[in-house]
């Protein structure tokens, strides 16, 4: 521990709060083993990095912050990350910070630097100034490997699709099958994204290695084919129980409002909707929610990015009583940790799955884009602690698929939510894996003991 004291680590997080949040928790939970440790940020988000750094200052863990000030527009902040189409002029924009980073670099010293997946240029920069990159995965194993095997199948050209246009994506622990249509344009075709995760391929074989938000008995199978096939990787989650609280915690008033409803609901009874920090469901897809929501007739607690006009149309169907709905940003770590939620409904964001996990929380999935539907595998066919809507198309942009009638979404608010053997099945299953998560942060848990690792080889890089 002496030696690791003085170790210093740079973090260098995407600026989208699925990826910023775990970064912050990631350079906390180092602080926790005694590394100095510096955020990277932008001048736009300074003050919301700085309002979370503010308490583990108090809590006696330094966390440093470190602006960097790129000749851009500033499109780098997460404002402007408002929907996934945004995310290629987004990426550029972050472009603009090279020479800055540089620059950080040769004027600290850092003795590691961790940087977000999707900044794979930062590994040429680190290279020239001899500093240890280490890359942070955003999403789980799972995902990461079936992602890696389609993507060598394509460049062997052999992704077979059957009559019923049915992808089998063999050489993975389990056989897994999904519809063409929920797999990612660019597996079929190489398009400029697919070039772009070449680069972070790329990236993390050239790195000294990856940092995974996961835990090891959540995806054993695949965290060691992973090793088998030559990726060096620590997997130190679930981060979100470095118990790092969300952004929203600075609106004191409505985080009341919310437990105080929760407070007054009974044990699982109460659903929780959120399709994270970037999707947008349509008008009209809404309403079919608020429809199955109204004849599934369960508590529910829904959050809202849609316009106000939206809103307000959704709380006037929601006025008896029925359930709560939070327009903007929810605590929704806190609001899963609360006894009276008994099931999230999600759009399969890896944050928002390993919350769902650690705090027991079965889902009900409802994937967009990104991984996501590649989490809805790992959730509902390999941990069996969910159940699927039905979506069939994987796509940016909503309004260009099939509205998901309200009858399905009753029938999958029903099968998590009404008391019977399905529900008891998920929840025993959900439960066990929450208590594994659990031990797996404890000390000489599988997390644990695989971040006193890192951190021994951290120290053994220096010297
Ligand atoms: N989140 C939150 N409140 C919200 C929406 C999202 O606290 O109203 C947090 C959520 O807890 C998670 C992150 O934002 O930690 C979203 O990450 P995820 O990977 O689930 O989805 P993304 O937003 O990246 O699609």
């Amino acid at each position: 521990m002496a030696k690791s004291q003085e170790l210093h680590i740079f973090f260098f997080p995407l600026m989208a709060p699925g990826h910023l949040i775990p970064m912050i928790n990631l350079a906390n939970l180092f602080a926790l083993h005694g590394a100095k440790t510096t955020i990277l940020t932008t001048p736009k988000c300074t003050s919301l990095i700085q309002n979370q750094i503010n308490r583990f200052h108090l809590s006696g863990h330094s966390i440093n912050l470190l602006v960097l000030s790129s000749s851009g527009k500033g499109n780098e902040s997460n404002e402007n990350l408002t929907s996934p189409e945004l995310s290629t002029c987004f990426l550029k924009a972050m472009d603009n910070l090279h020479k800055p980073f540089n620059q950080a670099l040769k004027e600290h010293q850092p003795n590691c630097v961790v940087t977000d997946m999707y900044l794979p240029w930062t590994q040429e920069i680190a290279s020239q100034n001899k500093i240890p990159r280490l890359l942070f995965h955003t999403m789980g194993y799972f995902a990461l490997c079936v992602i890696e095997t389609l993507d060598n199948h394509a460049t062997n050209g052999c992704v077979n699709v059957d009559q019923d246009e049915i992808v089998t994506v063999h050489g993975l622990p389990h056989l897994l099958q999904m519809k063409k249509s929920q797999l990612h344009d660019s597996v079929f075709t190489r398009k400029k994204f697919s070039e772009f995760v070449e680069s972070v391929t790329e990236s993390e074989l050239r790195s000294h290695g990856a940092i995974v938000n996961t835990f090891y008995e959540l995806e054993s199978q695949y965290a060691d084919h992973r090793k088998k096939i030559g990726r060096k990787s620590w997997h130190v989650g679930p981060l979100s129980l470095v118990n790092l609280p969300s952004p929203s915690q600075r609106n004191c008033h409505e985080r009341m409002r919310i437990m105080t409803w929760l407070d007054s609901k009974q044990l699982n009874s109460v659903l929780y909707i959120c399709f994270g920090s970037l999707s947008h469901p349509t008008k009209i897809q809404l309403e079919e929610i608020a429809h199955g929501l109204e004849n599934a007739n369960h508590h529910f607690i829904w959050v809202m990015r849609a316009t106000e006009e939206d809103v307000q149309e959704k709380e006037t169907l929601t006025e008896q009583g029925k359930g709560l709905v939070i327009k903007g940003w929810a605590p929704q770590a806190e609001i899963l940790s609360h006894s009276s939620i008994g099931g999230f409904m999600t759009h399969c964001g890896w944050n928002s799955v390993l919350e769902s996990i650690t705090r027991g929380v079965p889902m009900l999935t409802w994937p967009m884009f990104a991984e996501q539907f590649y989490n809805e595998k790992l959730v509902i066919d390999v941990l069996g602690v969910g159940v699927k809507v039905g979506v069939q198309e994987w796509g940016m942009r909503e309004e260009e698929k099939e509205v998901i009638g309200r009858e399905m979404v009753e029938r999958g608010v029903r099968r998590v939510m009404d008391e019977g053997e399905e529900k008891q099945r998920l929840g025993e299953r959900v439960n066990s894996m929450k208590e594994k998560a659990r031990r797996a942060v404890e000390k000489g848990g599988s997390s644990c003991v695989e971040m006193e690792r890192l951190m021994q080889e951290i120290c053994a890089w220096r010297s």
